[in-house]
């Protein structure tokens, strides 16, 4: 493990909008198969840090290398970095006049160019992988906001990508349809993954993750394994987080 370079490395990244500075400094590897977990209170900046490394913003300055490719870099083909990504959203944003096994196939269409009939098939096998395979032919407004979450991680990875990133999957869900997207999740993450999970879901994080990162204000305050991050924090910011979230 030690000597694998990271699938995602930031260095110094800083993040204005305007001149409101978000991001502040950060520096932070991810390496092969590693799970982890952001947390924060709401405005420190941790949809941005996400944002920025899927290039859907842009880094003020600093540098993010995914796969050793500087997304930064104005050189770089930053779709071709995507493909390499999958990312879910709190609102998964299916297609309403496409069925679920079309909204799973419709990126390896378009940007792999991979035909109809393969990428169906591929589709259908990610379903069957989030438990939706008998739901390919419905449409997303008969699914429960569980299940459409579960079609938009298929749908993240029917490109195979090398890391999937989460931007808080289950803050816009009923409590009761929470479960079954974390437990795709976690299965996921049993699989090898590499994960970038921001949540509040303190238990996924102790169960999960192989480290947790606690951001407040644009920078990393705290980072550890889950026991001493969650159990044992150092900074006062941190334990003021978790008191509340805990
Ligand atoms: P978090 O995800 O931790 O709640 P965000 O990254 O969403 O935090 O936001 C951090 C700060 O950046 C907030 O002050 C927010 O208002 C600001 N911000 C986020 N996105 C934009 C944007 N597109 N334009 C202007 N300000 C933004
Ligand atoms: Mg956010």
């Amino acid at each position: 493990m030690s000597e694998q370079k990271p699938i995602i490395r930031i260095c110094d990244l800083h993040k204005y909008f305007g001149d409101n500075q978000v991001l502040r400094g950060i520096d932070l590897d991810i390496m092969p198969g590693e799970k982890v977990v952001i947390l924060g209170p709401s405005g420190s900046g941790k949809s941005t840090m996400l944002r920025c490394i899927n290039a859907l913003e842009e880094a003020t300055s600093g540098h993010i290398y995914v796969n050793d490719v500087d997304i930064t870099s104005p050189s770089t083909d930053i779709n071709k970095v995507r493909e390499h990504l999958g990312m879910v959203f709190q609102r998964f944003n299916l297609w309403p006049h496409k069925t679920v096994l079309e909204n799973v196939a419709l990126a390896p269409k378009l940007v792999s160019k991979v035909d109809k009939a393969s990428a169906e098939k591929k589709a259908l096998e990610m379903l069957k992988r989030v438990g939706l395979a008998d739901k390919a032919n419905a449409y997303p407004a008969s699914l429960s906001g569980g299940q459409q979450q579960r079609v938009a991680i298929a749908r993240g990875l029917a490109m195979e990508p090398r890391a999937m990133l989460f931007d808080e999957p289950t803050s816009a869900l009923d409590p009761e349809l929470v479960g079954e997207v974390l437990k795709v999740m976690t299965d996921l993450a049993k699989s090898g993954m590499t994960m970038v999970v921001v949540t509040h879901e303190i238990n996924f994080a102790r169960e999960v993750a192989d480290r947790v990162i606690f951001m407040d204000g644009g920078v990393i305050v705290e980072q550890g394994n889950p026991e001493d991050v969650l159990m044992h924090p150092k900074e006062e910011r941190t334990k003021t987080f978790l008191k509340r979230v805990l």
